[in-house]
């Protein structure tokens, strides 16, 4: 099988009302898009969740340094193409912007790959499990106290058990009485996980998590800098719950060091930052040698299929202020607190043509 031509566009989907975490408010996704077609007539589809952030400029990325390197290749040699691509982008940085498109790209590939196997890609991985736990995770650090029972309960409501919030910008009282303001609404015996994004230092994790603590805390996640591999495992020894990290995570030598040292009690490999499918499986792997559960980071439509493959895969990131679902066909099913995975060859999903239509945003 031969790669005949990789089309590249970005879509724009509006969030309702601004929401965001202890770093960022943000009104708008930008998925940017990569569609990789092959004389056999398979078409993969993958897509980067740019929030904004020159989606532009990846999506030219791929155009500029990806496009002529694909084109007459393999679609099977996902490692080979890994590699090109890898010493391609070497003198940007390969971490940051340029890893992007190539994970949003070997996403693609797996597509394809899974399709001319004529299996879903969950068993193609070797995956036996048709859906995986999800959680309701809310960019809700600009909600007032008072609506986050609304929007938790609704969560609730609609049969999730285990919730997020964002903490790490405001005082340790005040993060504690948001979290009893969930637990309220969500009852005892669910899951409630924590997000600073970075926000504290070591001191300021170990005892702001004390205060949150009496109300039942299920991980604490990016406590501290991505950076600070010693900084977490002292927070991790100090406190209770299970230190998650690793969505700003790309290298298996960085999961490696975090793992090996219990500074990541939960890994949580972001799908496109970690290299796409190929990466975030390779990521799953060394969860497992370490008996480490996997979360993984954002994108649940397809990362579903690589945690319901994974020795320790246990749950994935449902994000509904950031939910592609609605641009996608079929669109995915979540019910009762759980994605069910596609029964069709591929990783199951293509853009929906009316709703590429209706999103569609060009660049001058
Ligand atoms: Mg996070």
């Amino acid at each position: 099988m031969e790669i005949t031509g990789v089309e590249t566009y970005t879509l724009h989907l509006p969030i309702d009302r601004t929401v965001g975490d202890s770093r960022l408010a943000i009104d708008d996704m930008y998925p940017v898009v990569v569609e990789i077609e092959t004389d056999e007539g398979y078409t993969g589809t993958g897509w980067m969740g740019s929030l904004g952030f020159a989606p532009d400029l990846l999506e030219r990325f791929v155009d500029s340094q990806f496009t002529d390197l694909l084109v007459g290749r393999d679609p099977f040699a996902t490692e080979a193409i890994r590699e090109r691509l890898r010493t391609q982008t070497i003198y940007y940085g390969e971490l940051g912007m340029s890893a992007w498109p190539r994970g949003a790209i070997d996403v693609a590939l797996w597509d394809i790959k899974a399709q001319a196997a004529g299996q879903p890609l969950y068993k193609l991985l070797g995956g036996e499990d048709d859906s995986v736990q999800a959680y309701a995770s809310s960019m809700d650090s600009h909600h007032e106290l008072d609506e986050l029972a609304d929007l938790h309960g609704s969560f609730a409501d609609q049969g999730f058990t285990a919730f997020k919030t964002k903490v790490g910008d405001k005082p340790a009282s005040e993060e504690a009485r948001r979290i009893k303001e969930i637990r309220e609404a969500v009852g005892d015996d669910a899951e409630i996980f924590v997000d600073a994004n970075q926000a504290w230092t070591v001191k300021e994790a170990i005892s702001t998590v004390r205060e949150l603590e009496p109300h039942g805390i299920g991980w604490v996640e990016e406590p501290i800098s991505e950076f600070d591999h010693a900084g977490h495992e002292r927070v991790a020894a100090a406190i209770e719950p299970p230190l998650a990290t690793g969505e700003m995570v790309n290298r298996p030598e960085q999961f490696e060091h975090l793992l090996e040292r219990g500074g990541m009690e939960v890994a949580q490999p972001d799908l496109i930052r970690a290299g796409g499918i190929t990466g975030q499986t390779a990521v799953a792997r060394l969860a497992a040698t370490h008996n480490v559960p996997l979360a993984t980071h954002f994108y649940y439509v397809l990362s579903a299929h690589v945690v319901s493959a994974a020795p320790t895969g246990w749950i994935v990131e449902y994000i509904p202020e950031y939910d592609v679902g609605p641009l996608l066909d079929p669109e995915p099913v979540v019910e009762d607190g759980r994605v069910h995975l596609p029964d069709e060859p591929g990783h199951g999903y293509r853009i929906d043509p009316d709703a590429k239509a209706e999103h569609l945003v060009t660049f001058d």
